[in-house]
């Protein structure tokens, strides 16, 4: 009963948005195949989720492959800051109003070019 309950917590979890990252797995970035699996949280906060490839064992955080991936400054604020960004707010205004070093919002804009690209690649 207790490894039920404890399987159930992340029930919910909806890992079917995931592709394997690994470039040596037969199902890389290859969707629906159902082979990624909740592996754990982790993270200063345990927010962020790790999930495992059933075919090749590896296990990528949440953010790999997106944005996100070891960017300090946070899913919400880097959504807002590049937001700013499409609106035409300049780079320094940008970080002056999240209070940010102005190379951090260069930095984001340049991996959201990168991830673009990666998208536009794969359609
Ligand atoms: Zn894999």
């Amino acid at each position: 009963m207790g490894a039920q309950k404890r399987n159930s917590k992340y029930s919910h979890i909806d890992t079917s948005k995931f592709v394997c990252l690994n470039k040596d797995c037969k199902a890389y970035i290859v969707e629906g195949k159902g082979n990624i699996v909740f592996a754990h949280y982790d993270g200063k906060n345990k927010d962020i989720m790790y999930v495992r490839c059933t075919i090749c064992g590896r296990k990528f955080s949440e953010n790999k492959g997106t944005l996100f991936y070891h960017k300090k400054i946070g899913r919400k604020k880097s959504m807002q800051m590049l937001h700013c960004i499409s609106e035409g707010m300049g780079i320094q205004a940008t970080a002056r109003v999240f209070g940010v070093n102005k190379n951090t919002v260069v930095s984001l804009v340049k991996a959201g070019g990168k991830h673009c690209e990666m998208v536009e690649k794969k359609r």
